[in-house]
């Protein structure tokens, strides 16, 4: 049986993953180990792994960081609380938050001196999602409230319905919140709109190119991590799209014979994936089924975030 095996484009990691974890690696090739991280710096068990091995030392909350030593939020974001608890013990902390979500938090802010209410978009429980409630300043009169789907937004009630505004996770489908802001345009029609998406490039471009994909083959394997919100996104998308699709950290977690009626088979990764699990999948895919794969378009992105200072 003649076999495709096509890997999208873009794919794999992002301009915000590469920044954090350049962050910790630079930490550590500065000033050794350990080195102490707030949260999973980026979603992916393998990137994990691999920096606990170089000395990082992972923990939930800043009280499991000794006095003196060096710590790094994560790329997903803190909430002010724990920007202000590091100041506070004279933590050296270094600050991974992608500039995306940097971004959002800003506009968290923007509305909260506006006086406006925000309701966020957004996955209850998601670090990200808790870094961006958090920059909400609780001496205000205003609230910020999470929706996650369009019943949420039918039961918001709100302190001011003509003074209001909203902001997304960056990593969501666009197609989900699409119907999420068109409820909330619908129940608050002078409802204040971000100045750009806050969806993010990486993730835009990822959901195009797993589109073009599923037209092309019967199979969609996602390289990503179970708690990776855009890794998730672009196995849903793929199944919307009427292919079959799987989410793996690795070649590891994927039996090759399962694969063994499928015509044609795609690839893609999220964006906290590294390209090598990628290329260990690739090359046992092409093994088994003794083809070559090949790339569907080309990877154009050329974005990359600045490290701070001190570690450049
Ligand atoms: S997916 Fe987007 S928002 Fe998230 S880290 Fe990457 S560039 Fe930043």
């Amino acid at each position: 049986m003649n076999r495709k095996i096509l890997l999208a484009n873009p794919r794999g990691f992002c301009a915000g993953v590469d920044r954090a974890i350049d962050i910790v690696e630079k930490a550590i090739e500065k000033f050794g180990s350990p080195i102490y991280v707030r949260h999973e710096v980026v979603h992916n068990k393998i990137v994990v792994e691999d920096l606990k091995s170089k000395g990082v030392i992972f923990v939930d909350e800043l009280d499991e960081v000794p006095d003196g030593e060096r710590v790094i939020f994560s790329a997903h974001g803190v909430a002010k609380s724990v920007e202000d608890e590091a100041e506070e013990r004279h933590l050296n902390y270094f600050d991974a938050t992608c500039p995306l979500v940097t971004k959002v938090h800003n506009e968290v802010i923007r509305h909260n001196r506006a006086n406006r209410d925000v309701v966020l978009i957004g996955h209850a429980g998601h670090p990200e999602v808790e870094g961006t409630i958090g920059r909400h300043d609780p001496s205000s009169s205003k609230n910020i409230y999470l929706v996650e789907d369009v019943n949420d937004v039918e039961r918001l009630e709100v302190s001011d319905e003509k003074n209001i505004a909203y902001v997304t996770q960056t990593t969501l489908s666009l197609d989900d919140t699409k119907d999420i802001v068109d409820a909330l345009n619908v129940k608050f029609p002078s409802l204040h709109q971000p100045r750009s998406s806050d969806i993010c490039y990486a993730t835009q471009n990822r959901q195009d190119a797993v589109k073009q994909l599923s037209l092309e083959v019967e199979i969609v394997i996602v390289v990503g991590s179970i708690n990776s919100s855009n890794s998730n996104r672009l196995k849903e998308l793929a199944e919307k799209c009427g292919v079959e699709a799987v989410l793996i950290d690795s070649v590891a977690d994927i039996n090759l014979s399962d694969l063994g009626n499928k015509t044609s088979i795609g690839v893609t990764a999220g964006a906290s994936a590294p390209e090598s699990t990628v290329r260990e999948l690739v090359n046992e895919l092409e093994k088994y089924f003794k083809t070559k794969a090949s790339e569907l378009g080309r990877n154009s992105e050329s974005i990359y975030f600045k490290l701070p200072p001190e570690l450049r």
